[in-house]
């Protein structure tokens, strides 16, 4: 991805289950990506952090199967205990590959594949997610540095490489 194309589109204010956040949308003319955050984060160390992927099914059909919408509510109420963070929702789903490598893959999960064999299997690769959107979104925004609310310890250091400063790290499971 070419990060110079990305650009900030607009930005406004929501109300949420956990209080007001200021959300800003970014675009690169292909894919959109959205950021919340709440409290002063420019300029500031130690930023509460969840860089968070779209689920079709954890977000509109109340999955029982993965725990994306948890984890986002885990995120939203961390951040607002400590009234400061930032949320950056990425549109990969399927680890970057799409709702059809979800569904395409799920014969070869139901054969005992784990998720990343179960995507090959099906033709797609085991994890095709570019983090650089988020990357520009941290940057843009001026967080000089920040804790991430992950399980995924490879999230960290792919943002590390994007000159991302990463302090410290939170579970995401509630
Ligand atoms: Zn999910």
């Amino acid at each position: 991805m070419n990060t110079k194309k990305i650009l900030k589109l607009a930005e406004s204010e929501i109300n949420t289950k956990y209080g007001k956040f200021q959300e800003y949308l970014y675009g690169d003319g292909h894919n959109n990506f959205i950021a919340i955050t709440m409290g002063h984060v420019s300029g500031s160390e130690n930023v509460l952090c969840r860089v968070h992927s779209t689920c079709i099914y954890g977000h509109y059909f109340n999955n029982i199967d993965c725990d994306c919408q948890s984890q986002l509510d885990n995120a939203q109420k961390l951040i607002q205990a400590e009234g400061r963070g930032i949320i950056i929702l990425l549109d990969q789903e399927g680890k970057g590959n799409g709702h059809l490598a979800i569904m395409k893959s799920k014969v070869y999960k139901d054969l005992g594949y784990p998720q990343s064999k179960a995507y090959e299997a099906a033709g797609f690769r085991s994890d095709a997610r570019d983090y650089a959107g988020a990357a520009f979104i941290i940057k843009d925004l001026k967080i000089d540095s920040i804790v991430m609310i992950t399980d995924n310890v490879n999230k960290i250091k792919t943002l590390t490489e994007l000159d991302v400063k990463v302090i410290d790290i939170k579970t995401a499971q509630i």
